[in-house]
This record gives structure tokens, C-alpha cells and sequence, in this order.
């Protein structure tokens, strides 16, 4: 049963931040953090599997879902709708498992809202210069798509001083590591009731500003970073 060490784990970052990476190590080196699959109205693409990528629903379902509250949140793009089943999240919760919910800025902001007490990791790319690399290497992006999404990766970024983390994925290993320490550290300290609260900055922690993060081996930075003054708003 419950030991009050589960919680809401938001993971946000630019597409080519390496996220997916990211989470899908975490999940394999600690059996008590699961990740939460959304739920869609969109068809699913070639590969995509129901109950893995997405769960598949119709229009009706879904509405049937909101209309009953049985989603944690919701959103609409286009004429699809996306959310966040509740029953599982809820479920986890009470078990003591880390939930990750991987999900965009905007998302992120409605759960804060409605949630205060989820945690919030941003994974931040090395530099734009290598996030503009790795869209390229991926080869499947035209120049127009790489530019959009660039734009998109700075208005992200530019929100990252939301969250209460900030990992640079420098090295995957590294990003890993940092991420299972504040995901442990949080859980100990749900466990340990009444304990302050406390931020965790990263063992290699120091002063960054925007501009050099990727040449001082940064891994973590701390929460409130004002990047807007740097031109990434
Ligand atoms: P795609 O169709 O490419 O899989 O996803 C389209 C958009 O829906 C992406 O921006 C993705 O982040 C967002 N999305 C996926 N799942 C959820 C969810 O559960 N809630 C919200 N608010 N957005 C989601």
C-alpha cells in the first residue's frame, strides 16, 4: 500500500531534446516510476500500437470521458482531442509510483494549476546550435519544418525558468543520472513527512547563464533562470 512517496512527474522539453531517450532509461533502471499514456481521437500512424504510443478512442469516448471527469487534463488540436486518463495517474499515485506525464508547455501550465504539488523537470538540448544538429541528422525534417521547429524549441526554452528542474542533456548518461537523483531525493522526502522542503540543484551545479550552460559542463540549473533577458523569449 500507500507509503506517501508517489507524485506527478511533468517532463518537458524541445523536440530534439532527446525526452523519449530520457525517459525511456529512467523507466528501466527504477521499477517505481511509470509513464502515463494518453489518450487520443486521432487515428494511429503506421508502427503506433494501442495501449503503448496512445490509447486509440472515438470521439464520442473521449467526450464521454471529459463529460464524467475522468481526465486528469485535456486539449484540443485541430479536430483531435488529446488528455490524460485519471484513473491510472490516481491509481500509481496511491501505489507510491512517480508518474511522468510527458507532456508540452501549455499542458504543463493546466496541471500546475490545478496540481500544485507536481513536480516539474525540463530537459534542456546542449545548446540550440546541437538541437539544430540532431533535427537535421534525423533527416526527415525539410528546412521550413527544422525552422518552425527551432522557433517552437525557443519559446520552450524560454519557459524552462517555469520548472522546478532544469537538466541539460549534455551527456544521456549524465541526464539519466541527475533526473532517477531529484526523482529519489523527492520521494525520500515525501516519505520523511514534515521534512522542508528543499531543491535539488545538481552535483555539478553552478551559475550559468544561458549563453555558456553547454561550456561548463552544466547538468542541472536552478529553477527561475531569467532567459528572457537572453534574447530565447
Ligand atoms: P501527436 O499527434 O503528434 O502525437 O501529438 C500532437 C500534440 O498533442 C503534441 O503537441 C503532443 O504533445 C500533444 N499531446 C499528446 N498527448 C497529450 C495529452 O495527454 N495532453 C495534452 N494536453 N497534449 C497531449
Amino acid at each position: 500500500m500507500t507509503d506517501g512517496s508517489g507524485f506527478l512527474l511533468i517532463f518537458s522539453g524541445p523536440s530534439g531534446s532527446g525526452k523519449d531517450t530520457v525517459i525511456h532509461d529512467i523507466l528501466a533502471r527504477d521499477d517505481k516510476t511509470v509513464v502515463s499514456i494518453s489518450m487520443t481521437t486521432r487515428a494511429p500512424r503506421v508502427g503506433e500500437v494501442d495501449g503503448v504510443d496512445y490509447y486509440f478512442v472515438t470521439k464520442d469516448e473521449f467526450e464521454s470521458h471529459i463529460k464524467n471527469d475522468e481526465m486528469l487534463e485535456w486539449a484540443q488540436y485541430g479536430d483531435n482531442y488529446y488528455g490524460t486518463p485519471k484513473a491510472p495517474v490516481a491509481k500509481w499515485i496511491e501505489e507510491g509510483k512517480t508518474v511522468i506525464l510527458e507532456i508540452e508547455v501549455q499542458g504543463a501550465d493546466k496541471i500546475r494549476a490545478k496540481y500544485p504539488d507536481v513536480r516539474t523537470m525540463f530537459l534542456m538540448p546542449p545548446s540550440l546550435h546541437v538541437l539544430e544538429t540532431r533535427l537535421r541528422d534525423r533527416g526527415t525534417n525539410s528546412e521550413d519544418d527544422i525552422k518552425a521547429r527551432l522557433d517552437v524549441a525557443k519559446s520552450e526554452i524560454g519557459r524552462a525558468s517555469d520548472y522546478d528542474y532544469i537538466i541539460v542533456n549534455n551527456r544521456l548518461e549524465d541526464a539519466v543520472e541527475d533526473a532517477l537523483e531529484i526523482i529519489f531525493r523527492h520521494r525520500r522526502h515525501l516519505r520523511e513527512s514534515g521534512a522542508q522542503d528543499e531543491f535539488y540543484y545538481g552535483h555539478q551545479y553552478k551559475e550559468l547563464t544561458i549563453d555558456d550552460y553547454i561550456d561548463k559542463d552544466a547538468r542541472v540549473l536552478p529553477p527561475n533562470e531569467d532567459f528572457s533577458e537572453r534574447g530565447l523569449k
